[in-house]
Order: C-alpha cells, then sequence, then structure tokens
C-alpha cells in the first residue's frame, strides 16, 4: 500500500494562486499580523509532516485493532495515545480557534487544508480532535465567560477532547423526539438523565476529560424541536480552579461494531443524574448546537475529499504499475508483458474522475472556508452578512457533495485494482468502508438536501442562491475566463430549475423532498465547474512556469466541463419528471 502524501503543492495551488488567501488576510484586521503567506506555507508543511509521517502510519493498524471497550472504559488502538500526545503538542486542536481562550486564531481557509491532510492520513484518528474544534465554537458562541475559561483553555491544548452527544435510540433525524431530561439543580447546575447511542468519542485514554454537549429537555419544555436545550456535561467535575475533581455520573455502556471507521469509539453515553451546565437559554439548544453542528458538516464534508485523495494516490500508483493488456492504439510499453493498465480509456475515466471531482472539492471546501473567515473577521458588516449567507447555502452542498463524490471517487479507486481492491492489502476496501459514514452521519446527506432546498434555496425565495451564481456570472463575463458558454448554461439551468421549483412546490409539498438530491448534486457540478473554471484560468496563465504542473489542471478542467458536467441534464431531467412516480406504490406493494 503506498503511503499517504499529503498534497502540498495542490493545496498551496488553490490557496495562493486560486483564492490569493494572503491578500484577503493583509486586509482583514484581526488576521493581518498573525497571518501571512509565509505563515501559511511553514503550517501547511508541517500539517504534512505530521499527518503523513505521524498519524497515516496508524491508519491500517487501527482499522484492524479497533477500538476496545472493557469494563466500561474504551481504549484507542495501539499507537493512538502516543500519536495524540505529539499531535496536540502543535497545538493543532486550536488550529483556528479563538485566540483569546488560547486557540491559535488561524484563518479558516488553513483549517479546512489542514483537516483535509488529517482526514485522508486516518479517519479514525481525526475524528477525535474534529469534534473537540466543533465544541470549542459551540461554547465560545454560546456558553457563559465563566464555562468559557473553564472549559476552552485545555480544549484547544487537546488535553480534554468533546463530544457531541443528540442521538438516542429512537431520535436520529428528528431531535425532537430526545428523551433525555435535564432537572435545574438550586445551585444553578442541572442535573441530565437519559441514555445517547453512536456517541464518536464518547469514551475514549486519549485526554484527562471529555466535555459532552449534550441535547436535554427541560421539564417543562415544549413538545418537539423547540423544547431542546444544551448542555456542558464533563466526563470528570471541574473545580473552580480548572481543577479535575471528582468524576461525573456519566458511562460508557458499550461500543458499537461497524463497517469503518473501527479505530474510532462509537458510545452508548449513560447519563444518571449527572450534573451539567447551561450552554446559551433555555430550550434554544438546537440553534446553539447548530453553531457545532454545522462547522462538523464541513468537516465531515472534507472527510469525503480526504479519503478520495488518498484513494486516488494508491490508484494511480498502481495504474502505472500494473500490466494488463495491450493499449487499443498499439503496445506503449512493447518491452514488457503487456501495458501499465494507465493506457486503458476506463482506467483513465476512472482515474480521470477521482483528480477532478477531488481537486474540485478542494477548491470549494477552500471558498467556504473563505467566506467563514469574511463572516467571522471582515470589518464590513455587509460583507459579513453576505458571506454569513453564502456559508449557510454552502454547507449543506459541502457535506453531501463531497461525501457522495468521495465514495465515488473510493469505488472507483478499488476498481482500479481490481481484485486486489476487494482485498485488505491494499487499502482501498478499508477507504470504502471509512468515507461511507460520512454519508450518514452529521445528518444524513438526503437531510442535507432538504435543508439545502427547502431552506437555503426556497424558504429564501432563492436570494442567497442568487447572490452565489451571480458570483459565477461574474466570472464568466470575464473577457480570460475559460469555458464561458458552458458556465452560463450551467448556472441559467440552476436558477431556471430552482424557480420551477419554487412553483411547483407552492402547491405540493412533496415536490420539495422528491427533487432534493439531485438539485443539490446539480448544484455541485454547477459550483464544480465554475471552480474549475477559475482553476484553468490560473493555469493558464502560468503554464510556460510548470507545463507538467499547470498543463494538468487545465486538462483536468477540460475533462470535467466536457464529461463531468453534463450529468447536469440528466439530473435535471430527473427533477421535472416530479413527486408523482414515488407515490405511485402503496407502502404494501413495496
Ligand atoms: C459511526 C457513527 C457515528 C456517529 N456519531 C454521532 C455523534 O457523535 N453524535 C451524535 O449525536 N450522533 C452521532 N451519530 C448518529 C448519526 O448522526 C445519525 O445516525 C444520523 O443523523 C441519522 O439518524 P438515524 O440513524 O436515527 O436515522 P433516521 O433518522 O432513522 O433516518 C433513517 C432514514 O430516513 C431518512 N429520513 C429521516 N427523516 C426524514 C425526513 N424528514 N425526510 C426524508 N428522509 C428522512 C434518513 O435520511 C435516513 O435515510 C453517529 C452515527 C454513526 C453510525
Amino acid at each position: 500500500m503506498p503511503d499517504f502524501k499529503a498534497p502540498l503543492r495542490d493545496l498551496r495551488f488553490v490557496l495562493h494562486e486560486v483564492f490569493d488567501a494572503p491578500a484577503l488576510w493583509a486586509r482583514l484586521p484581526a488576521l493581518a499580523d498573525s497571518v501571512d503567506a509565509d505563515t501559511a506555507d511553514a503550517i501547511l508543511e508541517e500539517a504534512a509532516k505530521v499527518t503523513s509521517q505521524l498519524i497515516a502510519p496508524l491508519n491500517r493498524s487501527g482499522d484492524e485493532e479497533g477500538a476496545q471497550w472493557h469494563a466500561g472504559r474504551v481504549t484507542t488502538p495501539s499507537g493512538f495515545k502516543q500519536a495524540y500526545a505529539t499531535y496536540i503538542e502543535g497545538g493543532w486542536v486550536g488550529l483556528s480557534g479563538n485566540a483569546g481562550f488560547g486557540g491559535m486564531g488561524m484563518p479558516k481557509m488553513l483549517a479546512v487544508q489542514f483537516e483535509e491532510m488529517l482526514y485522508g492520513a486516518n479517519s479514525s484518528f481525526a475524528l477525535y480532535s474534529a469534534l473537540s474544534s466543533g465544541a470549542c465554537l459551540a461554547l465560545d458562541a454560546h456558553a457563559s465567560e465563566t464555562l468559557k475559561n473553564l472549559y476552552l483553555p485545555p480544549m484547544y491544548e487537546g488535553r480534554w477532547a468533546g463530544s457531541m452527544c443528540l442521538t438516542e435510540a429512537h431520535a436520529g433525524t428528528d431531535l425532537g423526539l430526545i428523551r433525555t431530561r435535564a432537572e435545574p439543580q438550586a445551585d444553578g447546575s442541572y442535573q441530565i438523565t437519559g441514555s445517547k447511542m453512536f456517541i464518536t468519542g464518547g469514551d475514549q485514554d486519549l485526554t484527562e476529560n471529555i466535555v459532552h454537549l449534550v441535547l436535554a429537555k427541560l421539564p417543562d419544555a415544549p413538545a418537539g424541536p423547540k423544547g431542546i436545550s444544551l448542555f456542558v456535561v464533563p466526563k470528570v467535575l471541574v473545580n473552580p480552579d480548572g481543577s479535575l475533581g471528582a468524576a461525573n455520573a456519566v458511562g460508557c455502556g458499550s461500543i458499537e461494531h461497524k463497517m469503518g471507521i473501527k479505530a474510532s469509539a462509537t458510545c452508548v453515553m449513560n447519563f444518571d443524574g449527572a450534573s451539567g451546565w447551561l450552554v446559551g437559554e433555555e430550550n434554544k439548544g438546537l440553534a446553539a448546537m447548530f453553531t457545532m453542528m454545522n462547522y462538523e458538516r464541513l468537516s465531515i464534508g472534507i472527510q469525503g475529499i480526504g479519503c478520495a485523495e488518498a484513494s486516488y494516490q494508491s490508484a494511480v500508483a498502481y495504474a502505472r504499475e500494473r500490466l494488463q493488456s495491450r493499449s487499443p492504439t498499439g503496445a506503449m510499453a512493447p518491452g514488457k508483458v503487456a501495458d501499465p493498465i494507465i493506457v486503458h480509456p476506463d482506467v483513465r475515466r476512472m482515474l480521470l474522475t477521482m483528480k477532478a471531482m477531488t481537486e474540485g472539492g478542494r477548491a470549494f471546501a477552500s471558498y467556504v472556508g473563505q467566506q467563514l473567515d469574511l463572516a467571522k473577521f471582515s470589518d464590513d458588516i455587509g460583507e459579513r452578512e453576505s458571506a454569513q449567507d453564502l456559508v449557510a447555502l454552502l454547507t449543506p452542498v459541502a457535506k453531501a457533495f463531497f461525501t457522495d463524490t468521495g465514495l465515488e471517487s473510493c469505488i472507483h479507486g478499488q476498481q482500479v485494482f481490481g481484485g486486489h481492491g476487494y482485498i485488505r492489502e491494499w487499502g482501498q476496501e478499508q477507504l470504502v468502508r471509512d468515507v461511507r459514514i460520512a454519508q450518514i452521519y452529521e445528518g444524513t446527506n438526503g437531510i442535507q438536501a432538504l435543508d439545502l432546498l427547502g431552506r437555503k434555496v426556497l424558504a429564501d425565495k432563492g436570494l442567497a442562491l442568487r447572490q452565489f451564481t451571480g458570483e459565477i456570472r461574474r466570472f464568466a463575463a470575464r473577457p480570460d475566463a475559460p469555458y464561458a458558454t458552458q458556465l452560463l448554461d450551467a448556472v441559467q439551468r440552476l436558477e431556471d430549475i430552482s424557480d420551477w421549483l419554487q412553483d411547483r412546490a407552492a402547491t405540493n409539498r412533496n415536490e420539495v423532498g422528491a427533487a432534493s438530491v439531485e438539485y443539490l448534486h446539480l448544484f455541485g457540478y454547477v459550483a464544480y465547474a465554475w471552480l474549475w473554471a477559475r482553476m484553468a484560468q490560473v493555469a493558464g496563465q502560468k503554464r510556460s512556469e510548470d507545463d507538467s504542473f499547470y498543463g494538468a489542471k487545465i486538462a483536468t478542467a477540460d475533462f470535467y466541463i466536457h464529461r463531468l458536467l453534463p450529468r447536469i441534464l440528466s439530473l435535471e431531467q430527473s427533477i421535472r419528471a416530479g413527486s408523482a412516480s414515488l407515490y405511485g406504490l402503496s407502502a404494501e406493494q413495496f
């Protein structure tokens, strides 16, 4: 199995050449003094070392050994503890965290690139800190100063981890059904009682403490999602001076045996009258939790890109070496018994699909990162708000499209290996198993699609959508924009189908759910077309500097525009067929 190598050159291309991130940072007062092109490069280089040399080597052994549960305690696979200790010394958990509480205050654009490397190296390992970073964000945005001062510094340091406790056996997508209760206590704390399942990193042996963010209901809470509150519930109680006290009444009942991410502990968590503290306002917990969930949604999307990149790296190496049959146009390696399979059109189709989707996703993730930076750091309120609107619109696309195409890419990677992709030795089957969960957790991709079409496009009357398509149109209008005709056609189709759905949904709400997954994919393909056109435009200007690198960008853009973008035609037709055929069968007839 080839070693995972962080794709530094490609990451830098996106950061510096496509988005010119350092120019943006220079004009944002909160970032101007803390980060520039050199700092960013140094961070990415160090990140590449940590992920490729420290964390990637534990990916296979972690999968084989898995997380273990014994007598209420979880142990992570061999090597995880030592690697985690080294990892946190680098401050990676708090990379884009609030510097006022010990985070490094770096831009999100850098953090998304780091996360891609981390997931590409080892998805299970990545999850232990991904949840911590998200929990910190929710606490920073909604908790009292006292809670922030107590919890954030050790969490950013990585000495304590975070978890996200939403799901219960009978309440997954529909969190309004949760039964975990919170009883107010005289001292202002709450007693939390209930059982949560599928909690990633609910227990582990990597950190001194685990800070659970738990959704629960107060005794007089209204029914449904409007009656949910958010609590911080530490595994070990925290004294007012920040030192650790007695164990809280929180236990890990068991861990799940599952298809992939086997080194990540997926826990049943029991809260037996545990002490908790309210985060934000009573009954407004779901909104507060969304700060964490939105962070995690982008992060989990990036899991799709990271796994696809790892799969691509091995598939290319294999396709160059594996000798089978001759090229249809005559022998390419006449001195060998057969040609390497990279000569065959179908193998090239698979590799290019992987490359085009992974690099398109990488650019899209950085674009969302850029909007998150603007939403957080711009001193122009109009710019902040419009960036926030774009983030809200694009987050469900990022989560679902990155992971749907991430699985598609990993399956292509496996297919390039033929039968050798199905066996353990080459690592492709693990990537297929590991990436699959990303379509399910953090809200299934079906739910992301409903969020995009129902809430972010239709309920918004297409305002944020027009903001996004306006940006694409402005790019296509530039005299040097490549693929302007295809881009304008694609963006027109996205706008037209959105308007058509607005009308249809007014008379039949089933039209939204019937169209939503295809709509999200259509949206994703159009967005990637814009990003590929941008990448091709930059590459065109620089081709003479490095024909191999920039020429490959241009050729991949060409492949994307001519071979992948046309998928929107069938998606559009399918959407226009409407919901009627979905209701042709009664439940008994299935
Ligand atoms: C490995 C793993 C790790 C996880 N980590 C965490 C964690 O850290 N914290 C946490 O709280 N949870 C976690 N989860 C739970 C995960 O987020 C849920 O499994 C997921 O949100 C779906 O919920 P569910 O499994 O109950 O499926 P259900 O909600 O029962 O959904 C079943 C199917 O019905 C569809 N569906 C449901 N409602 C609708 C609707 N209104 N419209 C259309 N389709 C619908 C869904 O899309 C899905 O296809 C994890 C799960 C796994 C497997």
